[in-house]
């Protein structure tokens, strides 16, 4: 029977913001009782799962770790969470994330930010007994605030799964949230190719590019969860309308006559010494085992993050309009006229990063705005996914980059920098996937110096997930 009370050693960290602990009692009894009767309904049943705070689940509390929506159970399941539960697994909790997934660090959330179990006074009590240099990391982590940030932001579901308190989590994917935070607590961090799985229920930040993400700890159980969750949804129309088939991975890998990518514009300023190395050491582990490994351009890639940032902009001046304290969410005390009640509801239920967004994205959005800077975005958009056509096109099957150009960093010293800033380095290596849909997952390759993971990504074409997860499990 799945455990459902956490340790005292896990809530520090602060992963979950609710645990829905009556759901996973009554959902792992009935699996145990499933179990007595022989009539287990597939793999997953009793498998414990976290899932990210902006997904909507029946009558809990979905809060996008937002004051605006700290009271609201919504009325249905999202898709992914509804086709989890009817194979039978077990909803431990509903992970912390930055407000509305506006992050990249799990650092600006209604319930504090998540911190990373690697380099945590926590990880030291659970791993390095013993050990000559855990006495080094222990003393390191003593100082004060030096804990490292999970990344995020799916910050809560990384951390969730780092912890052990569950077999995997969902999280969501605009330009990188699910691959970032993977890389910072070294785990298995999969964005699959845009409309393979249903967005119904997922809250919305920028619909064009939101994608459902996995973390897991390794490919094959990433592997499961794709399985159980991918397909056409007729709640979703931007899910493809073709029958999903299962990824199958076997265990002889042949990696040879693959071709694979490196792109220069991502060996960019600030990637440091020890990723530049893992990016290196692989492309030759690959090179040995028969595949060609070739250089290529995308020459685009630099206005990646800038465009990005219009056009996340103007989808969440529109997403969010609907938050105005009438029909669900936080209702401001304030009864003088509609729009007095508008105004004062939201400038309550957002945070400042929310409101920033907001108000520029409707300065994007004014008519005498609209072309100087959506539209423009928006061609920029297709020149960036142009260019990975034109890599595909010259028979180059994989792309192999970065997740992140370092390993996680400090929360004192992240916090220095403005969310924005923060999205400009943490992004700048996945956000583009993100352009393009294409399916890109972070592989989890060594621990650096500090004993902090340290990460590589691979991209693949549309629909391209059997290849990609084959060549990270490999890697892995
Ligand atoms: N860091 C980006 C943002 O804040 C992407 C977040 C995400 O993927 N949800 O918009």
């Amino acid at each position: 029977k799945a455990s459902i009370k956490l340790t005292s050693i896990v809530k520090p960290l602060n992963p979950y913001i609710n645990v829905t602990n009556d759901v996973a009692g009554e959902q792992a009894s009935s699996a145990d009782e499933r179990q007595q009767r022989n009539s287990l309904l597939g793999q997953l049943d009793g498998i414990p799962i976290a899932v990210k705070d902006n997904y909507c689940v029946k009558g809990k509390p979905t809060t996008c770790a937002s004051r605006m929506l700290a009271n609201f159970s919504p009325g249905y399941n999202a898709t992914v969470y509804e086709k989890l539960r009817t194979q039978g697994v077990v909803l431990i909790g509903k992970t912390n994330l930055d407000e509305f997934a506006m992050g990249s660090g799990t650092v600006d959330s209604l319930y504090g930010p998540t911190k990373n179990l690697w380099g945590s006074e926590v990880l030291s009590q659970f791993y390095s007994y013993g050990s000559d240099d855990s006495q080094v990391t222990t003393r390191k982590l003593h100082e004060k605030d030096a804990w490292r940030i999970a990344g995020g932001s799916s910050g809560g579901s990384a951390v969730a799964v780092a912890t052990g308190t569950c077999y995997a989590a969902l999280g969501s994917d605009t330009g990188g949230s699910t691959r970032n935070p993977a890389s910072y607590c070294g785990l298995v961090g999969l964005k699959p190719t845009y409309g393979l799985v249903s967005r119904y229920g997922l809250i919305p930040l920028l619909n064009s590019m939101d994608v459902p993400g996995i973390l897991a700890r390794t490919v094959d159980d990433a592997v499961l969860i794709l399985n159980a969750i991918a397909g056409p949804d007729q709640a979703d129309p931007t899910t493809v309308q073709r029958e999903y088939v299962p990824i199958n991975l076997s265990e002889t890998i042949d990696i040879s006559n693959l071709r694979i990518g490196i792109p220069k514009e991502y060996g960019v300023q600030g990637i440091s010494e020890e990723i530049a190395e893992c990016w290196e050491k692989v492309s030759c582990l690959l090179k040995e085992a028969g595949a060609s490994v070739v250089p290529v351009s995308l020459p685009h890639t630099d206005y990646s993050i800038v465009c990005y940032s219009v056009l996340n902009r103007c989808d969440v001046a529109s997403n969010l309009a609907c938050y105005d304290g009438i029909e669900y969410g936080h209702r401001a005390n304030e009864w003088s006229s509609a729009h007095k009640l508008y105004k004062k509801t939201r400038s309550e239920g957002f945070n400042n990063v929310v409101k920033g967004r907001i108000l520029v994205g409707n300065y994007f959005l004014l008519a005498e705005n609209y072309e100087k800077y959506y539209v423009k975005a928006m061609k920029m958009r297709r020149l960036i996914a142009q260019d990975f056509d034109v890599v595909w096109n010259s028979n180059v099957d994989l792309l192999l980059t970065p997740t992140t150009l370092t390993e996680a960093p400090r929360y004192d010293e992240f916090v220095q920098l403005d969310n924005q800033t923060q999205c400009l380095i943490q992004d700048h290596c996945t956000q583009p996937a993100n352009m393009a849909g294409l399916p890109a997952i972070n592989v989890p390759i060594k621990l650096s110096r500090n004993r902090l993971p340290l990460s590589l990504q691979l991209m693949a074409p549309l629909f391209h997930e059997q290849r990609l997860l084959t060549v990270a499990k490999w890697i892995e």
